[in-house]
């Protein structure tokens, strides 16, 4: 499968991707499908298995899934309506259908399975109508990490730009990369434009352009994350009285006139996962729960670095782009998912794309590039997710801010060699998907174990 940066840089809201993004997009998938036939519709049944029934409340799967059934999507819907929308549907206990036909179902209908994993992966969704003929329609959904999500029906995703488009530089593995790079003579950035280009019908300078513009979007919608996240005040929602901490460590920064860097690198994590609990407008990097790692080290850069400041359009599609080639690498190899494999595939995998794409724009050659990534990946293996009450807050936040730090020490070690190292990258992602395979289940966002389980939620 061809995975596009887009994909893996995709808007929507928080908080999380699996669980938030997925289930509305593949509620939408369904509704759009049925589109014709909305009139007759008289009944619509979910169903959620695994992951997404045991923390779907925490994670607002269950206000998600009915908001995609509506029509909506999470790359254009208005976070504030999610929650209007939700408390309406509530009161009434009905949806509008694809956005044309009133039925009977809210939050409290939706059936849980959360010790039921159907086979493909642990977050499933079961959609069934019924019609005014006394046919029923029924398909089911996976919602595999990042915002990607598959039908059980084949291997059609339902996401933008992800399908089997060819593009001029194919790669599975880091060592098929690392020999692509001499082979054409690009570096890792410019392999993955020329197959983003592909991707939006190129090679032209219309496509080139469409690429690069798209590319400053995503920046400018993770960097306003980052800078909502350093004003709006408050508790975060869910019950825990998580204080929102970026707001007041931002303000010490700005009176103090704060240079110490692993402090921005901290406040602007930290802004970006807050902004992600209270359900805001997100970038996946490559999910939502770990969306703070990548923003805040290219913010970091950008902001000491006046070297790349000065070429800043260029360094930050760099950033973005050898930062989704190595996720790539996880999504093909492993896994996203930290309901398929723990945090290590979402922190240690946003961790290992920070530090290699800060090697990337601080110049480092293909193999330093590579080792940055194994490296930020290495020392986040056997991570377990263990969200306190389910909610994308307690240990995500901090985790986050730990994380870039990590990142940016992992480009230094990796730029202070010349790229040769003993573990590789290619063989850590094996590591990560076997210690995955092996944790156990409650140590993969079921908030079954872990500091779920030991510490109290009030
Ligand atoms: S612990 Fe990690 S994987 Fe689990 S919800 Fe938090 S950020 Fe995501």
């Amino acid at each position: 499968m061809t995975i596009s940066v887009f994909d893996l840089f995709s808007v929507g809201i928080g908080p999380s991707s699996s669980h938030t993004v997925g289930p509305m997009r593949a509620g939408a998938d369904f509704a759009d499908e049925l589109r014709s036939a909305t009139p007759t519709v008289r009944a619509v049944h979910v169903d959620l298995y695994g992951s997404l029934a045991a923390t779907g409340r925490g994670h607002g799967t269950f206000t998600a899934v009915l908001l995609g059934l509506e029509g909506n999507r999470p790359e254009t819907v208005d976070p504030d309506y999610v929650d209007k929308r939700g408390a309406e549907i509530e009161a009434t206990r009905r949806i509008r259908f694809a956005g044309a036909t009133d039925v009977p179902l809210c939050t409290e209908q939706i059936v849980l399975h959360p010790l039921t994993v159907l086979p493909r992966h642990t977050n499933a969704i079961r959609f069934r109508v019924e019609l005014a003929d006394g046919g029923t329609h029924e398909a089911v959904y996976y919602s595999v990490g990042g915002g990607f999500v598959e039908r059980e029906s084949g291997a059609a995703t339902v996401n933008p730009l992800a399908g089997t488009r060819g593009v001029p530089h194919d790669f599975d593995t880091a060592s098929g990369l690392l020999q692509l790079c001499p082979r054409t003579g690009l570096t890792v950035p410019q392999l993955m434009l020329e197959n983003e280009i592909a991707l939006h019908g190129g090679p032209s300078d219309i496509a080139e352009r469409e690429v690069r513009d798209g590319l400053l979007h995503i920046w400018s919608v993770m960097r306003a994350c980052i800078e909502r996240g350093f004003r709006a005040e408050g508790v975060l929602p869910g019950g825990l009285g998580v204080k929102r901490r970026a707001p007041g460590l931002y303000r010490r920064l700005i009176e103090s006139d704060g240079a110490d860097a692993m402090d921005w690198l901290n406040v602007a994590a930290m802004a970006v996962n807050e902004e992600n609990a209270c359900g805001g407008r997100i970038v996946t990097a490559p999910t939502n729960g770990a969306a703070g790692i990548v923003p805040s080290v290219l913010y970091y850069a950008l902001r000491f670095r006046s070297s790349l400041a000065a070429r800043r359009d260029e360094v930050i599609c760099d950033y973005l782009l050898t930062a989704a080639a190595i996720a790539v690498l996880y999504k093909k190899r492993a896994s996203i998912s930290g309901a398929e494999v723990g945090c290590q595939g979402e922190v240690g995998s946003a961790c290992s794309m920070a530090a290699g794409a800060l090697a990337q724009i601080m110049g480092a050659t293909p193999a330093q590039v590579e080792n940055a990534a194994e490296i930020g990946i290495e020392h986040n293996l056997g991570l377990t997710c263990d969200p306190i009450g389910g909610l994308v807050q307690i240990p995500c936040i901090e985790r986050n801010a730990i994380a870039s730090v990590k990142a940016v020490n992992a480009a230094r070690i990796a730029l202070h060699g010349d790229g040769t190292h003993r573990v590789s990258l290619d063989q850590a992602i094996e590591t990560m998907r076997q210690t995955g395979a092996d944790m156990l289940s409650k140590y993969k966002e079921t908030s079954l174990g872990g500091l779920a389980v030991n510490v109290p939620e009030c």
